[in-house]
């Protein structure tokens, strides 16, 4: 039987609740797909810092190196908000993503259809949407050097500097190729290369990529103009791959024009590494109430799934379980409307469970 080793870093304030349904959902998957996984728990953010001092001790990056991918659940609360900036939960995240190179944010955004009207916009423009940023995650303008406030003729001028060199954009552009392929093989890259250079060599290595991959249809658009069409058409973007600023905008305009935070997965790859976890944070206004909406995190883990042990099949029966829970009513507070069923954590996970099993048979 083939066997996968988890890192699994529940974090603090409502993680370790979402991460622990979500380990209920992967020991179905152990049974319905006979397979195995090895679940091994590392300490990270507020929590680490309260038993170690750190909010990412050694023992827990081991652990992530040693293992086949990782789940997160969040990070972060009022309890260490107050601490100096390199010593608060967030630096763990932060640290995990630079030590284990994940060079790549995959943020799908997907309309679930009994959710449309959670949308901000009209359900006849969002119907339909299902669409995947690809967003670089280790250069740009965040990164670039020369950086700083410096003064000038008694003046003083910030700089930043957008820097990305040609393996940079290829790797993470053959990385949105091939995600491209597995779904509806079109792909559009983002950029600015009417007026940045930098924007003129990520578009011309995209096409270069782009000969590897002939099946798959490819798109440029400006940043501005995109930020245009995701509002109009969203419905017509399946994955598109961009730098990390202008991915760090679109990425969050694509997750509130379907809807929910508690709804929205993510994954964190690099070429040896994955990172799997929910966009939002450690909530804690509601944590230990037993009312998270565990949704993200377990499709956080259909991602996993998907990407990292090619178990495709596992991953989208978990997305149709997901899908059919919503259609039967359920709902956490966060995402409840009137005439549907208000359901803690716990009860939005059997059903989902009950669902699987369902599906699957
Ligand atoms: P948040 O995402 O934690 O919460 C924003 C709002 O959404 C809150 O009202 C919360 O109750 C609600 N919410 C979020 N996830 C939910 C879920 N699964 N179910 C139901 N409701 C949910 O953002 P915030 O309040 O700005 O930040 C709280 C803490 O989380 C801070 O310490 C912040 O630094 C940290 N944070 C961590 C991550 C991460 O770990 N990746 C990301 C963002 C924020």
């Amino acid at each position: 039987m083939k066997t996968f080793k988890v890192a699994v870093l529940k974090g603090d304030g409502i993680g370790p609740e979402i991460v622990n349904s979500t380990l209920e959902v992967l020991r179905v998957i152990e049974d319905l797909f006979e397979v195995k996984f090895e679940f091994r728990e590392g300490l990270i953010g507020g929590t680490a810092i309260d038993k170690t001092g750190t909010p990412l001790p050694e023992e827990t990056l081991k652990l992530c190196k040693e293992s086949d991918a990782v789940l997160l659940g969040a990070v972060g609360g009022p309890k260490w908000d107050n601490l100096p900036t390199d010593k608060r939960p967030e630096k763990g995240l932060l640290r995990i993503r630079k030590e284990l190179d994940l060079y790549a944010n995959l943020r799908p955004a997907k309309v679930w259809e009994p959710l449309i009207d959670s949308s901000p916009l009209k359900p006849e423009v969002v119907r339909g949407t299902d669409m995947l940023v690809v967003r670089e995650l280790t250069g740009d303008v965040y990164y670039g050097e020369p950086r700083g406030v410096f003064e000038e003729n008694g003046k003083r001028v910030g700089i930043n500097t957008m820097r990305y060199t040609e393996d940079e954009i290829r790797r993470v552009a053959v990385k949105a190729f091939e995600i491209a392929r597995k779904r509806r093989k079109k792909l559009t890259s983002v950029d600015k290369s009417n007026v940045l250079e930098v924007s003129g060599l990520w578009k011309e290595v995209v096409e270069e990529v782009h000969k590897d991959y002939p099946d798959v249809e490819l798109e440029h658009l400006y940043v501005d103009n995109c930020a245009m069409q995701l509002v109009r058409r969203p419905s017509s973007f399946d994955v598109i791959v961009t730098g990390n600023i202008f991915g760090d905008i679109l990425s969050d305009e694509a997750g509130v024009v379907v809807g929910s935070l508690g709804m929205l997965p993510s994954a964190s790859v690099g070429d040896r590494y994955a990172l799997y976890e929910p966009v939002h944070g450690s909530a804690p206004d509601i944590a230990g109430q037993g009312i998270a909406n565990p949704i993200a995190t377990i499709l956080s883990a259909s991602m996993m799934l998907k990407y990292s042990f090619g178990m495709d099949q596992a991953g989208e029966l978990i997305e149709k379980a997901v899908e059919k829970t919503l259609e039967e009513g359920y709902r956490t507070p966060d995402i409840y409307s009137e005439g549907t069923k208000k359901v803690g954590t716990e009860e939005m996970t059997a059903q989902i469970i009950k669902n699987l099993k369902e599906l699957k048979r």
